[in-house]
């Protein structure tokens, strides 16, 4: 998985004592720790500038739901290996038709014996062209109610079938792909759940991933060591001042920046401590996805006007690594609400299902 050796072993050390995935059972793979201990885990690694051993879909999406309707036989098969880094996964969920509306999806997948036949047209699949599984919904039956007729599937990529091209992005990397399935032959065992039961895994994968990005862009284990770096620090660095930031307005706008990251990282362990105590998060997990996405878009726009012309590097000898890559994570952040559901599409949640207000 990796070419660093460094990294490479820095994730088998952590993998051997479960540190790759602290909170999950140790059957699986996983620490065995309870969330508190696994969140002190976490804190300790970062306060020591230690990355995480391992980062992916595997860990934050496909994992969790693995844990909660995956069979035995899907968990002692695919949990250990995540815990690994053996596989990578991807997110089959987004058609060119279907994207908000995606209960609308249309790849099919038509029983065969103890197979499914799957052809289909997936888009915006992060990492396709780098993973080993894909989970993808798939439809199942066609004459059902749309959300009805949904099944849950993990696809091995390596299956004849499967075609991937990869779409450049305006950060100029190509980190998502189109996903195409052609005649695909998928063993039935691979359903996760029921057959046409996909819809409920559907959205609980989705809060897992709401979750995810909102701790990512709230600067949570995810978030990149760059973005870690103080804004303060970065503001001395390129506007001067010993101490107290030279400009008095930068200063506010960083105080301002800085105190609704903490704002929302506490909201976010507020709700995880409830989770504990047996309060499932529901669409409030809408709510964290649409302000950690303001909340990065705000602090790479900062980053970017902290820079000043040192941000408008694309290459060349002007510019150190590390601004071309702030440029590029401020051209990337621009997907942010997109991605994991629009922004327009979350407020759309939180109107209907956490204010109660008419349709
Ligand atoms: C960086 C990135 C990574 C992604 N990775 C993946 C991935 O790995 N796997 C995957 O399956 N998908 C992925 N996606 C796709 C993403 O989930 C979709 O782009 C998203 O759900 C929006 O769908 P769409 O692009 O079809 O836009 P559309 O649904 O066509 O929406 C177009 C516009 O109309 C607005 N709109 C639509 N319906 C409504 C409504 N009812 N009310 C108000 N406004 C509305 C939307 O907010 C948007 O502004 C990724 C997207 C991005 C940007």
């Amino acid at each position: 998985m990796f070419d660093d050796p460094d990294k490479k072993l820095w994730l088998e050390r952590c993998a051997e004592r479960g540190f790759t995935a602290p909170s999950w059972p140790r059957e699986y793979g996983g620490g065995g720790l309870s969330p508190a201990e696994g969140k002190v885990l976490g804190q300790e690694l970062g306060r020591l500038r230690m990355p995480p051993p391992l980062i992916g879909f595997g860990l934050t999406m496909i994992g969790p739901t693995l844990l909660q309707y995956g069979s035995e036989a899907q968990k002692r098969e695919h949990l250990p290996k995540i815990c690994r880094g053996e596989i990578r996964w991807c997110q089959g969920y987004s058609e060119p038709g279907a994207g908000s509306d995606l209960a609308a999806l249309q790849t099919r997948a038509l029983r065969d014996g103890d197979d499914f036949i799957i052809n289909g047209h997936k888009v915006w699949t992060s990492y396709a062209d780098q993973c080993d599984w894909i989970f993808a919904l798939v439809r199942t039956d066609p004459e059902a109610k749309k959300q009805e007729g949904i099944t849950f599937l993990l696809i091995d990529m390596e299956t004849p079938g499967v075609t991937v091209r990869p779409i450049k992005l305006i950060s100029g990397s190509s980190p998502f792909c189109e996903t195409l399935f052609e005649d695909v032959r998928v063993p039935v065992s691979n359903v996760i759940s029921e057959i046409n039961g996909g819809w409920t895994v559907a959205k609980a994968l989705l809060g897992h991933e709401r979750s995810m990005i909102a701790d990512a862009f709230g600067g949570g284990a995810g978030g990149s060591a760059r973005k870690h770096q103080g804004l303060a620090e970065l503001a001395r660095a390129y506007v001067g001042g010993h101490g107290e930031l030279a400009d008095p307005l930068l200063r506010d706008e960083i105080a301002r920046m800085e105190m609704d990251t903490r704002a929302f990282l506490l909201t976010l362990q507020r709700t995880r401590d409830a989770a504990r105590a047996g309060h499932q998060p529901g669409a409030e997990t809408s709510l964290f996805k649409v302000h950690g996405t303001e909340l990065n878009m705000r602090r790479n726009e900062l980053m970017v006007r902290v820079a000043g012309p040192q941000a408008l590097g694309w290459e060349g000898e002007g510019f150190e690594e590390d601004e071309l890559a702030r440029t590029r994570d401020w051209l990337r952040s621009r997907g942010n609400s997109i991605e994991g559901g629009t922004s327009e599409i979350q407020l759309n949640i939180i109107a209907k299902r956490v204010l109660g207000l008419p349709d």
